[in-house]
């Protein structure tokens, strides 16, 4: 197991993220001289951010972000066109390929993609 996964597991079984399941150990030298674990920054917040926990991002369309958090399972990929790009890709009746026309992919929970396609459907997609 790679500390990331004893981190998880530390988790998952209620158990404190101790000094050896973090990358970052602040360590020094005790007053007899011997190496020492002074500390680490790892929380159990740190962790359970590192458990896969996603913020959605439909602010980046609607300008509100929802503030929405939660597993990237429950999230799927939005392109969507920024409104100062509509025009020029109207007058050139092509709005081009991703990356390359300025379409904007962010990820957002599952109720915000279907709210964004609903109010956007001619420049937003759900990938
Ligand atoms: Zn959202």
């Amino acid at each position: 197991m790679d500390i990331k996964e004893r981190r998880r597991s530390a988790l998952a079984e209620g158990d404190q993220i101790t000094a050896d399941l973090c990358d970052i150990v602040i360590s020094g030298q005790d007053s007899d001289g011997t190496g020492t674990v002074l500390g680490h920054p790892c929380t159990v917040q740190d962790a359970e951010a590192e458990l896969d926990q996603t913020t959605c991002e439909c602010g980046q369309w609607s300008g509100v972000p929802c503030g929405w958090r939660g597993p990237s399972e429950q999230m799927v990929v939005v392109e969507f066109m920024p409104e100062v790009l509509r025009e020029s890709h109207r007058a050139a009746r092509n709005s081009g390929q991703y990356p390359h026309n300025g379409a904007v992919h962010i990820t957002v929970e599952r109720k915000c993609a279907q709210l964004i396609i609903a109010n956007d459907p001619d420049w937003a997609a759900i990938l």
